[in-house]
């Protein structure tokens, strides 16, 4: 197919922008799904009332007049005529549609009508003269700056008219026929362009339906090839070692801690091949069972790979490695993005020769160059980061190893069934002895004193805290500027006295490295985040977390970072501060349990973030909705099964290019 640059229309420039909303393929952009419709049906402002949402036609009175303020804002005013009389329009930051607001004009203004001052105040206005248009809804996505709804829409029909017959439609005929679906360009024409909500509907369940087809397809076939290969790697394990091994940790094993590392090591010993999901909430300890599993694999003379999705987990799990196996000759090594060519270049040396016997880094573990002598135990800490298709990346490298995902984000029981049916599971329920529940407290900007109150008596008490910032559009520098802001507002706050620092997804690994190490060794006081401290970074002095704009999180990615402190045995609190959705927030005062978090996430907001957040591998669905299209998901789990084992679709185009996306990922 085409790329994206070839769309008309989409320049340099653009094509950057639109890479940063994650469209890269012309595929992408096609299946760049509005987040909701704006309803053009025009409103009566003689019956509108005070605060109401309107969209009215009208011809400019007057010629706008223009206000500047301080960091670039500006507002301009002007008078329109409409059906039911005069009334003022005020736009904000659009200085550069003065000249385009011309006397006499039918312009369409959408916005809010403050009904007492006989205002409105606009979100867009539409220069065309729409007054006799038919278009009833229209599309809103997603943007960044320097690209407007509009330019996606106009590259959208572009890519539609020269492209549209090009997509795949994931959805085999026999199941288009039967459920009567319309063919891909026009359910994706009408998904842009709706005529009617419920045309709109209609199709947004045949686009759903296709999307949770091929997810489906591809759990099924990776089901079905596990069964297959399920001949994996037996070894003899040493229990007497292991059982010393156990014993030198500074800690006991709780109880299902002990009977989850049974379950592995039985496993490990069998000759079946292990595939096994180790759910657990934050801080109930998978992460020393993942270890004794690849000193096991060790002891069984094989080597491991341990892959987390950020580079800060990594290090983390490295630098623990090391401490953990410092009385053994396990040898342990890095391989990050990040190392220099050299550095990356001795570790596939030692991989290869078999020098090295557990390998911790990120996806880069997977990469081609990387070639292992003898490999029997993948882990893959916070799974649900990770694309199903990474699943069985090194499978299908002709490596047979025992798979232990880890993830910290309890799914709901039938959920999990569906999309983790091929694996076995183990649950650590039982939080490690001694943790002291985090106190955790909604609290509106207006308290913000109270807050700051409560971080100083944390400060004088030796304690670090973290700060998560407001609005993390990671990709966007303007967002820098805010952490910035924050970080002079606590130097305000706490003078000289205490150290604040920075940590966000824009610096360079080695910086990252540099500030968690200065914040692991008490040396930053305050640390303030965008969500990169998300997952499994582990500091026991911290004992406090302050959560800004706490609304803009589902409650289990809340919980999450919440899950970043009570790591030692003092008390700990987390602040979620926010001015809305208030209701929603309390659940995380009532309850410290993930499990019966995510199942109230679930009902709250159906995908809730329950599988993470914006980066979110495995269900990072573009349009379906996991509570809300649970039936569409049973259907397609079925008929993707049925497609899946019928010999007769097996020359089938699709049937090939689904699997290949599953071995070329
Ligand atoms: P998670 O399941 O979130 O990955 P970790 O494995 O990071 O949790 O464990 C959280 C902390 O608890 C770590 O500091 C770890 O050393 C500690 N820990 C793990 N198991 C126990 C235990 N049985 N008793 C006491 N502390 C434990
Ligand atoms: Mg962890």
């Amino acid at each position: 197919m085409a790329e994206l640059k070839d769309v008309k229309g989409i320049g340099p420039r653009s094509l950057i922008l639109l890479n940063k909303l994650n469209i890269n393929t012309v595929e992408d952009l096609l299946m760049y799904y509005p987040f909701r419709y704006e309803k053009l049906e025009r409103s009566n402002l003689a019956e509108a009332l005070q605060d109401q949402h309107v969209v009215i036609d009208g011809k400019i009175e007057s010629s706008p007049i223009l206000m500047r303020f301080k960091a670039g804002l500006n507002k301009m005013n002007f008078r329109l005529v409409t059906k039911s009389g005069v009334v003022g329009v005020s736009i904000f930051n659009r200085a550069f549609l003065k000249n385009k607001l011309i006397v006499g004009s039918t312009v369409t203004v959408i916005g809010k009508f403050d009904k007492a001052k006989n205002v409105i105040t606009a979100s867009e206005i539409k220069l065309e003269d729409l007054s006799n248009n038919k278009v009833k809804m229209e599309a809103r996505y997603h943007l960044t700056n320097g690209i407007t709804n509009k330019n996606i829409s106009t590259f959208i029909s572009m890519a539609l008219a020269q492209y549209g017959n090009d997509v795949i439609d994931y959805i085999p005929k026999k199941y288009l026929d039967k459920y009567g679906y319309s063919n891909k360009k026009t359910a994706l024409n009408i998904i842009h362009n709706p005529p009617t909500e419920e045309k709109k509907d209609e199709i947004a369940d045949r686009l759903k339906y296709e999307e949770l087809f091929s997810f489906m397809f591809k759990i099924n076939y990776l089901k079905r090839e596990h069964k297959l290969s399920n001949k994996g790697l037996s070894r003899k394990i040493d229990q007497q070692k292991i059982k010393k091994f156990i014993e030198s940790l500074p800690f006991e094993l709780t109880n299902d801690q002990k009977k989850v590392v049974k379950e592995i090591l039985a496993d490990l010993e069998s000759p079946a091949r292990m595939n096994r999901l180790l759910q657990g909430d934050v801080g109930s300890g998978k992460t020393i069972v993942s270890f004794i599993a690849m000193y096991a694999n060790y002891l069984g003379g094989y080597q491991s790979a341990l892959m987390a999705p950020t580079e800060i987990l990594a290090v983390q799990h490295y630098d623990n490695l090391k401490e953990v196996f410092k009385d053994t000759p396990v040898n342990i090594e890095l391989l990050t993005g990040s190392l220099t060519k050299q550095e990356k270049n001795n570790v596939y040396k030692e991989l290869e020769n078999g020098e090295i016997n557990i390998v911790v880094g990120t996806h880069a573990l997977i990469q081609k160059e990387v070639k292992y002598n003898n490999l029997g135990l993948v882990v893959t800490d916070e799974q649900h980061r990770f694309g199903v298709n990474q699943r069985n990346n090194l499978q299908n490298k002709g490596y047979r190893p025992d798979i232990l995902y880890m993830s910290a984000t309890p799914i709901p029981r039938t959920y999990a069934l569906a999309i983790y049916g091929d694996m076995d599971m183990s649950i650590l329920r039982e939080k490690p002895k001694g943790r002291q529940e985090i106190k955790t407290y909604v609290k509106t900007n207006k308290e913000i004193k109270d807050v700051l109150g409560m971080m100083l008596d944390e400060l004088k008490a030796g304690h670090q805290i973290y700060v998560i910032a407001p609005l993390i559009e990671e990709s966007d520098k303007s967002d820098l500027t805010d952490v910035n802001k924050l970080k002079d507002q606590m130097k305000l706050a706490f003078k000289d006295y205490f150290k604040i620092d920075i940590i966000h997804g824009k610096m360079a690994a080695g910086a990252k490295d540099l500030i968690m190490k200065e914040f692991v060794q008490g040396k930053i006081h305050i640390l303030i985040s965008t969500t990169v401290i998300e997952v499994g970074v582990d500091v026991s002095n911290a004992t406090m977390m302050v959560i800004f704009d706490a609304n803009r999180f589902g409650l289990s990615t809340l919980h999450q970072l919440r899950g970043r402190v009570g790591r030692g045995s003092e008390l700990s609190r987390c602040v979620l501060i926010s001015d809305i959705d208030t209701k929603r927030l309390k659940v995380m005062e009532k309850t410290n349990d993930g499990f019966l978090i995510s199942e109230e996430d679930f009902k709250l907001r159906g995908h809730g973030d329950i599988f993470g957040t914006k980066q979110s591998g495995d269900m990072s669905f573009r349009i379906a909705n996991l509570k809300d299209d649970y039936k569409l998901l049973l259907q397609a789990k079925k008929d993707s099964e049925e497609y899946l084992n019928d010999k007769n679709t097996d020359e089938d185009p699709l049937k090939k290019e689904l699997i290949k996306s599953i071995i070329s990922a």
